[in-house]
């Protein structure tokens, strides 16, 4: 994994390869080199991510790393230079000779850096002296020098992170969640009304509802997940419910003028769940029916020989755009399983030699 050139500069400087990178300490500093898409990154250890945050001398150190004649070690034009979580990537451009031009940099321009008084040989977990003690991490797609003992600690505050603890919030992101359902679910009634085929408005129904809870600041992560799938459930039940409950008064549903926007959608609902015509009018006198007739002359007038015929057609187009609605809505969502897996596959500091 490591390339010929990388590895004989680890042999030369005495540094370890694993996990595709190259690192150890040169002139007192922890680095790391590995290869990228036609460059060559050096990663230099500043101090502990934790205090770093705020430490004026991290801006320093860029101004430092990138002052220099960059043509001559041919970093790359834009943003060669990123510090950054108590590390600066230098990226130099590959090619013959890559390796000559970054021994020259580590050896003319990283010392510029000891003016600053880094603590760069601070654990990057507990902030204590590392001296002869230090043990490598690979986390994130960056080495960190840690004390070996202090590698289950870095792991734990690592998955912690990346449950969601730090950032955003679970009550912002369900109300944004929560817009994005009424969204969406308002496009899919619309498009049921307008005799489209509604189902599709699925896809919206998960975008929205993911949109909305990035953009209202929801927690990260896990959360995340679960919580814009159930969005996406609960957007798609309200659409179809929605559009039929739009239906009302537009039906020549029997009976639809004496029922309220309520019942009639209760006993649409009937009517797709119940398979025998008499249960479903029996519970629908039982709602609304009134003392002038009695239940058989209610169920004799309402009485439709069709029903079955309808009552299949209407499952089944109920059963469709649920299902399309879903998948649509999946795909829509779909970058946050993907993204999940990601994070899970980072989310683990890997113990190098
Ligand atoms: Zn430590």
């Amino acid at each position: 994994m490591v390339g010929t050139a990388l590895k004989k500069y680890a042999e030369r400087a005495g540094l370890t390869c694993d996990g595709g990178y190259v690192y150890g300490k040169v002139r007192h500093r922890h680095i790391a080199l590995v290869d990228g898409t036609g460059v060559k990154l050096l990663q230099i250890y500043l101090g502990p991510p934790a205090c770093a945050a705020e430490d004026v001398r991290m801006l320093q150190a860029k101004r430092i790393l990138e002052n220099c004649d960059a043509r001559r070690y041919r970093l790359i034009r834009q943003n060669a230079v990123n510090v950054g979580g108590g590390r600066a990537v230098v990226a130099f451009l590959d090619g013959p000779g890559a390796m000559d031009r970054i021994e020259r940099y580590i050896s003319e321009v990283m010392p510029r850096l000891d003016d600053l008084r880094l603590d760069g040989d601070a654990c990057a977990c507990c902030g204590e002296p590392l001296g002869e003690a230090a043990g490598y991490v690979l986390l994130d797609d960056y080495i960190l020098p840690v004390h070996p003992e202090c590698i289950p600690e870095i792991t734990a505050q690592k998955s912690a992170a990346d449950d969601g603890g730090g950032e955003g919030s679970l009550v912002r992101g369900a109300v944004g969640a929560l817009l994005g359902i009424v969204a969406g679910a308002a496009l899919w009634a619309a498009l049921y009304l307008a005799g489209f085929v509604a189902g599709v408005a699925g896809f919206f129904v998960g975008l929205f509802s993911n949109s909305f809870y990035g953009l209202f600041g929801g927690r990260r992560g896990r959360t995340r997940t679960v919580i814009v799938t159930a969005a996406l459930v609960l957007g798609v039940l309200a659409g179809q419910l929605g559009g039929m409950a739009a239906m009302y008064g537009k039906s020549a549903a029997p009976n639809a003028v004496e029922m309220s926007r309520g019942q009639y959608v209760l006993t649409r609902f009937e009517q797709i769940l119940i398979s025998g015509q008499e249960i479903a009018l029996r519970r629908a006198y039982e709602r609304t029916g009134t003392e002038a007739e009695t239940q058989e002359e209610y169920i004799c007038r309402n009485w439709n020989p069709e029903y079955s015929a309808n009552r299949s057609e209407e499952l089944c187009e109920f059963w469709v755009n649920l299902g399309m609605g879903l998948t649509f809505g999946g795909l829509s969502i779909q970058g946050l399983f993907f993204r999940k897996n990601r994070e899970m596959h980072r989310s683990s500091p890997r113990r190098l030699k």
